[in-house]
């Protein structure tokens, strides 16, 4: 049975004339490993803010398991993403205020719930950022805030995580870096990931790429 599965979507952005994202259907098994390209402003981040449930669909449907989605309200959504979407970056979105620990654990915390200390300093060692529990994002390499934001998107063990060009502002190393520790999340905890790159080594590494232009999906590179 399909994780996700997104029906006729379409999505019109307001005063534009052509749709961002034009009657895509797609499937997704749990634990496929899955690359996204295409040229840019063909669609690529409204299709995974839309499986994610970041944004609204002007029409069509997106179910992650048996939910759909887009008949929950603002709350319930909220919710959800919390729960089932880890969402990465470009940019690493973390919150400069707040420590490495800390941006990790919010998910979790914002839920109401405490993450084990236990659990979370064996998470920090896999990320290799246990000499960074306590600094804050500034402190911090490029390399370095990308893999908090990896620990942020695993905490709460969702059903899927979303990555919009992870590897987009990294050399190579730390590219190579984040993809072995996604490879990771899929290989060890069965996490079923997507992966919008511009990068053809990052997309080689996934079991299946799909392509996107001007809104249009098609399976293969
Ligand atoms: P990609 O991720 O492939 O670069 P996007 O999904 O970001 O593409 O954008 C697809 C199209 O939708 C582009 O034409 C872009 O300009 C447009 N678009 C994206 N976001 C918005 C928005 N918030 N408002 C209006 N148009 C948008
Ligand atoms: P990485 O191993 O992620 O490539 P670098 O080799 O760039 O890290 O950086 C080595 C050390 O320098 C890191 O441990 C980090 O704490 C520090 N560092 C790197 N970039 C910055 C920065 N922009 N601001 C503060 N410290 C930094």
């Amino acid at each position: 049975m399909a994780i996700l599965t997104a029906t006729n979507l379409v999505k019109k952005y307001p005063g534009e004339d052509q749709a961002a994202l034009d009657n895509v259907s797609l499937s997704i098994e749990p634990g496929e490993f899955t690359a996204v390209v295409g040229p840019s402003g063909s669609g690529k981040s409204t299709l995974l803010h839309l499986l994610g449930g970041v944004d609204r669909p002007t029409s069509g449907t997106v179910q992650l398991y048996d939910t759909d989605l887009y008949q929950l309200n603002e709350t319930q959504l909220a919710i959800f993403r919390r729960r089932q979407v880890g969402l990465i970056y470009q940019f690493y979105n973390l919150i400069p205020s707040l420590t490495v620990a800390e941006n990790i654990t919010l998910p979790t915390e914002l839920d109401g719930k405490t993450v084990p200390e236990e659990r979370l300093n064996a998470l920090l060692i896999q990320l290799g950022l246990a000499a960074k529990k306590d600094s804050l994002p500034g402190q911090l390499s490029g390399g370095q805030q990308q893999r908090v934001a990896i620990g942020r998107a695993l905490i709460n063990q969702p059903a899927i995580v979303l990555a919009d060009e992870p590897t987009g502002n990294l050399d190579q190393r730390n590219s190579q870096e984040i993809m072995r520790l996604l490879h990771a999340a899929n290989v060890q905890q069965g996490q079923t990931i997507i992966v919008i790159t511009h990068d053809p080594q990052v997309a080689a590494q996934a079991k299946r790429v799909l392509t996107i232009t001007d809104g249009r999906l098609t399976e293969g590179a």
